[in-house]
C-alpha cells in the first residue's frame, strides 16, 4: 500500500497505471488515502504475468498490452519494443503514488483521451456487464470471422474495465475449461432438457460453454462446417431445438453461474481461473446481452417471454448484432410451436418468402425476431450498416425491418495479439518493420516447402483463405484460375478453404493439374492461415460482398 500523495482521485475507482514498460491495475483506498494493487493479472496476455496485476512487461513473451480509455490497441504495440524508462523499478504491487506520477509526467500515452481527469492515470470507469452470445467463440469453434470476434473483443472491452463473458455452446472436450456442476432445466419441443456449464477465464474473460449432446455428441470438433450441419449450407434438420436450447441456457447461465476465481470450490461455483480477476460472484441482472446471428437471436423473445414476467433480467437490455444477412434462420411456420415462446412472439417470426427449403409459403425467421425484440441493432461495419438497408438485393428481404429499426454499423476489430506477426504463436521466426525484408522471404520458403511446391522466391506466391461459397467469389475464382495458371504467368497460388463440395473438387482437379503452381488444402487449418498470411506474396479476396472481412486485415497487419 502506497501513500496517495497529493493526487486528487475518487475513491473506490479502478486506475491503471502505465509506467515506462510496466502496467498495474490499482484501487483508490480514501480510509488510507492509498492505492492498492488489485489482484489481477494482464488481461491481454493469458499467463504471461502473475498476480498482483502488475507486470513488468519486459519479463513477459512479446505480447500486446490494450489500455482502458485508450481508443485502440494502439497504446505499447509491442512490450519487446516499448522503451523502458530509465531507472524505473517494475511496479511489483502498490508503489508510491508520488513517485508514480513522476514518472507518468514523461510518459506519453499515445491516443489517450486528453480530457483524462490526470496525466498518466487513465480512469477506468468499471462498469457495464456483457454477456455475449454465440455459436462460435474462437479459439475453441470458429468457422469464420464471427469466431473471431468472438475470441477478441471482450479481452478488448475487459481491457476498457468491463466485466464481459461469453455463452457458447460446447462442441468437443475443451482441455482448458472446467465442469463447474451447475446444471440448467429448460424446456424445448415440448420437452425439459438439463444443459451442464463448463468455464474458463481467460485474458479476463469469463467463457462459459453449454454442455448438451446436441453439440458435443453431434460435432464432436472445434472447427469445420459441422457446427451447423452435416454440410456446408445445411442445417441440421433440428437446427431450431438445438440453437433454441442454447439461448435459453445462455440466459440461465446468467442468472445460476456464480464465479469465484479462487482455488476454493464448490458445487454452485465456478473457480475454473486461469487468470485471476477483480470481478467476483454472479453477473446479476443489469447485464448488456450481445447476441449474434440467427443462432442467438431468440435472446431477447426468452427475456421478453419467460423472464422479465417473473420479474427477472427487467434492467436487462440486448444488442443483436447480424455479422452475415445471408444466414437468417428461416423454418417451417409450425416450429414456432417448438421454441418454448409466448403467442404475443408469434407476429416477431412471420416472414413469408419464395425459398422452397424447407417449406414454400408462410416461415419463421429467427433473425427477422432479433431484429424486432432486441433493443439495439448492430452490424460489424458502417458500409454493411447501408448496404442491409439497401434493398432486398443485399438486405435479403430483411431490410424493410432493420430500416424501420435502424442499425449502427461498428467495424470490426481483429485480435492484435492473435494477428502479431511480432508475436505470432504459428510463425516459426517472428517479424516486425525492422526485420521484415529478412524474415518474410524465409517464411514465403517456409510456406512452399510446407504445401509442397517448389521452393522458387522469385515467383511471386497468391494466397486465398475462406469458404467456399459464391459469397466469397469461390466461382469467379474457380473460372479464373485455369487462366492463372498458363505456362507463361510465372506464379504460384495456394487456395485454403473449406466449403461447397463443387467448388473443393474443381480446386483438387486444378491441383491435378497444375501440380508445380497450384495447392488446393481443403481444410480448416489455422497454423497454415498464419504462415500463408505472412508468407505469401498476395492476398486473393474475390468476395462478392464482405460484411467486414477479417482477412484482409490480418493481412494488412
Ligand atoms: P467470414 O466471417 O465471412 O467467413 P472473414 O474474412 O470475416 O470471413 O473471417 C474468416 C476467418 O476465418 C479468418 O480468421 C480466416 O483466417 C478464417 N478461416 C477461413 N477459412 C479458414 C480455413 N480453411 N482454415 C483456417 N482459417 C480459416
Amino acid at each position: 500500500m502506497a501513500a496517495a500523495a497529493s493526487l486528487s482521485v475518487p475513491a473506490g475507482k479502478l486506475y491503471v497505471a502505465v509506467s515506462g514498460s510496466s502496467i498495474s491495475l490499482l484501487r483508490h483506498d480514501s480510509s488510507s488515502s492509498s492505492f492498492v494493487a488489485t489482484a489481477g493479472s494482464c488481461h491481454v496476455c493469458p499467463g504471461c504475468c502473475v498476480p498482483p496485476f502488475s507486470s513488468d512487461v519486459d519479463a513477459c513473451r512479446p505480447c500486446t498490452i490494450a489500455l482502458p480509455g485508450m481508443d485502440a490497441f494502439q497504446g505499447l504495440r509491442s512490450c519487446k519494443r516499448y522503451p523502458k524508462l530509465a531507472g524505473s523499478p517494475p511496479l511489483g504491487g502498490a508503489r508510491s503514488v508520488s513517485s508514480f506520477a513522476e514518472q507518468m509526467k514523461s510518459v506519453t500515452l499515445r491516443g489517450a483521451s486528453t480530457s483524462r481527469p490526470s496525466r498518466g492515470v487513465v480512469s477506468c470507469e468499471a462498469g457495464m456487464k456483457i454477456v455475449f452470445v454465440s455459436a462460435e467463440v474462437g479459439p475453441w469453434s470458429k468457422t469464420g470471422g464471427l469466431g473471431d470476434v468472438l475470441a477478441g473483443l471482450p479481452p478488448a472491452l475487459v481491457a476498457r474495465g468491463h466485466r464481459v463473458m461469453t455463452v457458447a455452446p460446447r462442441y468437443d472436450q475443451y482441455r482448458d475449461a472446467w465442469d463447474t456442476s451447475v446444471t440448467a432445466d429448460v424446456v424445448v419441443g415440448g420437452r425439459t432438457e438439463t444443459v451442464r456449464f463448463f468455464h474458463c477465464h481467460k485474458r479476463g474473460v469469463d467463457r462459459v460453454f453449454v454442455d448438451h449432446p446436441l453439440f458435443l455428441a453431434r460435432v464432436w470438433g472445434k472447427t469445420g462446417g459441422k457446427i451447423y450441419g452435416e454440410t456446408t449450407g445445411e442445417d441440421y434438420p433440428d437446427n431450431q431445438l438445438r440453437f433454441s436450447l442454447f439461448n435459453q441456457a445462455a440466459i440461465e447461465a446468467v442468472r445460476l453461474l456464480d464465479f469465484k476465481h479462487s482455488s476454493s470450490s464448490s458445487s454452485s461455483s465456478s473457480s475454473s481461473s486461469n487468470s485471476p480477476s477483480p470481478f467476483q460472484g454472479p453477473y446479476g441482472d443489469d447485464v448488456i446481452f450481445v447476441a449474434n446471428d440467427w443462432h442467438s437471436a431468440l435472446v431477447p423473445c426468452y427475456l421478453k417471454s419467460i423472464y422479465k414476467p417473473r420479474g427477472q433480467f427487467v434492467n436487462a437490455k440486448v444488442a443483436f448484432c447480424v455479422h452475415n444477412v445471408l444466414y437468417q434462420g428461416r423454418f417451417a411456420a409450425t416450429d414456432f410451436d417448438l421454441l418454448n415462446l409466448g403467442e404475443e412472439l408469434r407476429p416477431s417470426f412471420g416472414f413469408l418468402d419464395g425459398y422452397e427449403k424447407p417449406v414454400v409459403g408462410p416461415k419463421i425467421n429467427w433473425m427477422k425476431a432479433g431484429f424486432e425484440e432486441a433493443d439495439v441493432l448492430l452490424t460489424v461495419s458502417p458500409n454493411y450498416a447501408k448496404e442491409l438497408v439497401s434493398g432486398e438485393d443485399k438486405g435479403m428481404e430483411l431490410n424493410h425491418v432493420v430500416q424501420r429499426r435502424g442499425i449502427v454499423g461498428i467495424v470490426n476489430g481483429m485480435d492484435v495479439q492473435e494477428w502479431d506477426p511480432a508475436s505470432d504463436k504459428y510463425l516459426e521466426v517472428n517479424y516486425d518493420a525492422s526485420n521484415v525484408l529478412e524474415v518474410k522471404p524465409g517464411l514465403k520458403e517456409l510456406l512452399q516447402a510446407e504445401v509442397g511446391l517448389p521452393v522458387l522466391p522469385h515467383v511471386p506466391l497468391f494466397a486465398f483463405i475462406g469458404r467456399l461459397e459464391e459469397q466469397k467469389g469461390s466461382d469467379v475464382l474457380c473460372a479464373a484460375l485455369p487462366k492463372l495458371m498458363q505456362e507463361e504467368n510465372a506464379l504460384q497460388m495456394v487456395v485454403l478453404g473449406t466449403g461447397k463440395k463443387r467448388f473443393e473438387s474443381e480446386l483438387r482437379a486444378l491441383e491435378k493439374r497444375y501440380p508445380e503452381r497450384f495447392r488446393a488444402v481443403c481444410k480448416f487449418n489455422a497454423p497454415l492461415a498464419h504462415l500463408l498470411t505472412a508468407g505469401a506474396d498476395f492476398m486473393v479476396i474475390p468476395s462478392r460482398f464482405e460484411p467486414c472481412g477479417l482477412i484482409q486485415l490480418h493481412a494488412m497487419r
